[in-house]
């Protein structure tokens, strides 16, 4: 079984108007922002018409890849998400 067909049993459960991930405001994205749009392994991340960073957090694994190179630098801001929102992983 491909990797992407595993993927594809996991549910996502949106908290409309709550994306638990905020980039912050910038005229230019840092090198880690930059990062982020081919490391995040859902592909959350996107350089907008602006040429800004930004995230869509629907998907998103938790897995903390962009908490863990952006959140200290003060990039974005970082919360898990309400209970019985986000990811649901399916396992087996
Ligand atoms: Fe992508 Fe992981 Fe960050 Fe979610 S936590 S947006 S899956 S890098």
């Amino acid at each position: 079984v491909r990797v992407e067909e595993k993927l594809y049993q996991n549910r996502y459960v949106v908290d409309a108007g709550r994306g638990h991930i905020k980039v912050a405001a910038h005229d230019k994205p840092s090198a880690n922002l930059l990062a982020m749009i081919n490391l995040c392994p859902a592909g959350c991340y996107a350089l907008n018409e602006n040429g800004k960073v930004e995230v869509a957090t629907d998907g998103c694994f938790e897995c903390g890849t962009c908490r863990v190179l952006c959140e200290p630098s003060g990039d974005l801001e970082w919360n898990y998400p309400r209970g019985g929102y986000g990811v649901l992983f399916k396992f087996g």
